[in-house]
Formats: structure tokens, sequence, C-alpha cells
């Protein structure tokens, strides 16, 4: 199936590893022209040296900055030609117990993980109903259908993002547009957050790292984790010319560990 996504720009926030750069990777690898950003220049410029070597790839930019700030925004956008296709994605907040998080913590969590994305998509939607199309992703989590224990922050911040999605891609301004706004929903993927997740784990309930990630591996139906490759190839057909009729969804990607029936 030909996506029709040669020549258009995408957008990919937080890309220099981990989800975002499956997304970035998929993308490129369908010919679209991508820019990515993160915050450290190393792992970005080692991300675009590998975007730009995938065959078929077209126009590949690097921008370093900090997404969750206005200036990490302008420039990112900046670097954008036009956004045809967003990918909204960061970091997420930390884990811990919310009698121990100041507003400030909030504050934090709802900047990179709820206000940022609304930023850019007030940045690039209403050009893109002018234009006829567009595609916007934002990587929210699993935690949005099923809280995880510990990460409030991330559960709190990214259903508020949701919420305001679910009313904004039903604008016939934009929907009949042929823009949509969907949410892509990971469970367990192995990159270096849930690695790093799994370590606090390990460290605060006094098991191995091995021990905490096999229990959850075990507890997934595929008995494995998923894979960033397989994520973007999912956000690249979401970003397709074939999804117009689909917007204001939240598709989970979990490996069937969510148990419920809807
Ligand atoms: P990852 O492997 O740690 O990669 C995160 C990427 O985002 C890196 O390229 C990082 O580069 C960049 N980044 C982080 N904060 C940024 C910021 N403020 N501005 C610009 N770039 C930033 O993480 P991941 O596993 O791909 O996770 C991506 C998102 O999905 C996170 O929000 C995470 O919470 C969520 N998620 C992941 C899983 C999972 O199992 N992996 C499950 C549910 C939800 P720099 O650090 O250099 O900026």
């Amino acid at each position: 199936m030909d996506l029709g996504l040669k020549g258009k720009w995408a957008l990919v926030c937080a890309a220099s590893k981990g989800l975002g750069k499956g997304c970035a990777m998929a993308l490129a690898g369908e010919g679209a022209n991508v820019v990515i950003t993160a915050r450290g220049a190393e792992a970005l410029e080692a991300t675009r040296a590998q975007l730009r070597a995938l065959p078929g790839a077209g126009e590949v930019r690097a921008v370093a900055g900090d997404i969750a700030t206005a200036e990490g925004r302008a420039a990112a956008l900046a670097a954008c030609p036009q956004v045809d296709i967003l990918i909204n994605n960061a970091g997420g907040p930390p884990a811990g117990d919310f009698r121990e998080w100041t507003r400030e913590h909030w504050i934090q969590a709802l900047e990179m993980n709820m206000l940022a994305p609304i930023e850019m998509i007030k940045a690039t939607v209403d050009a893109m109903a002018e234009r006829g199309f567009g595609r916007v992703v934002n990587i929210t989590s699993a935690a949005v259908k099923m809280p995880y224990d510990g990460l409030g922050l991330s559960n709190g911040a990214r259903t508020g993002l949701t919420g305001f999605v679910a009313g904004l891609a039903r604008q016939p301004k934009l929907a009949s547009r042929n823009v949509t706004i969907n949410n892509l929903l990971p469970g367990p993927f192995d990159t270096e957050r849930l690695r790093s997740n799994t370590s606090a784990t390990a460290k605060k309930s006094g098991q191995t790292f091995e021990a905490v990630w096999e229990a959850r591996r075990g507890v997934n139906p595929t008995r494995r984790f998923g894979d960033s490759a397989e994520f973007g190839a999912m956000c690249a057909f979401i970003c397709s010319v074939h999804t117009g009729y689909m917007t204001g969804q939240n598709v989970l990607m979990d490996g069937g560990v969510y148990p419920g029936t809807l």
C-alpha cells in the first residue's frame, strides 16, 4: 500500500530516541521530509544520519531544543517549511507519590505532556486545513486508559490533553478539511524510558532489574515488549492519505495487556 507520504513535511518532536525516533524512521522511510527535535544534540545528529541513509528518504533536518519551551517550539516550527504531519512527543514526567509533588512538579508535567502539544497544534492545524491535508498524532500513553500507579503526573497531564483533543478533532473546520488529530497510546515498549522506569521500580522494591523486567514481560499476552519500529509503522499509517475518516481516536498499542473489551 502506498501511504501517499512522499514529499510531505513531517515535524516529529522528541525523536532522537525511542518511540519518536520510530515514528521519524517510518515517515522518512515512506519518503516524507522530516524535521526531528530533541534536547541532546549528539543523539539527535546520529538519528539524523540514520534517517538520511534510509532508501528513498527525503530531506532530513534536526533541531536541538526543549519542546516544552516556547523557544524550542519556535525553532522546531521555523525549520519546517510547512507542517503537513505533526507528531507530538516529549519525555514523560518522573514517578513518585503525589504527596511529595509541589505545584511546580505539576506545572512541569502539564507544560511537557499537555500544553506543549496544544501549542504545537495551535501553530499548525489552521494552515493544514487551508491546504486540505493534515495529520496530528499525539504520543500519549496506555496510562490514559489504565492509570499507572506512581505515574500520577503522567496520568493527569495526558488525560487533560486527551480530553482537549477529543473536542478539537471534531471541529468541522478541521475534520471536513481532511485534518485529523489522533492519539497513539503506547503500552510497554523497549526504550530507554522503559528501562529507566524499570530500574527505578527495582530499586524501590529491592528487586533486581531483570526480575522486574521479566515480570512485566510475562504479564503481557504477547510475552514481549513493543518495538519502536512497529510503533512507527502504526504512526505512519495514521498519517497516511487513507485515514481522513478517522479522527479524535485513541489507538492503543500494548500487546493486549489492557484487559477491557473496548
Ligand atoms: P525515550 O526512549 O526516553 O526517548 C525520549 C526522546 O524524547 C529522546 O529523543 C529525548 O531526547 C526526547 N525528549 C525528551 N524530552 C524532551 C523535550 N522536553 N524536548 C525535546 N525532546 C525531548 O522515551 P520513549 O520510551 O520513546 O517515550 C516517549 C514518550 O512515550 C514519553 O512521553 C513516555 O512517557 C511515553 N511512553 C512510553 C512508554 C514506553 O514503554 N516506552 C509507555 C507509555 C508512554 P533528549 O533527552 O535528548 O531531549
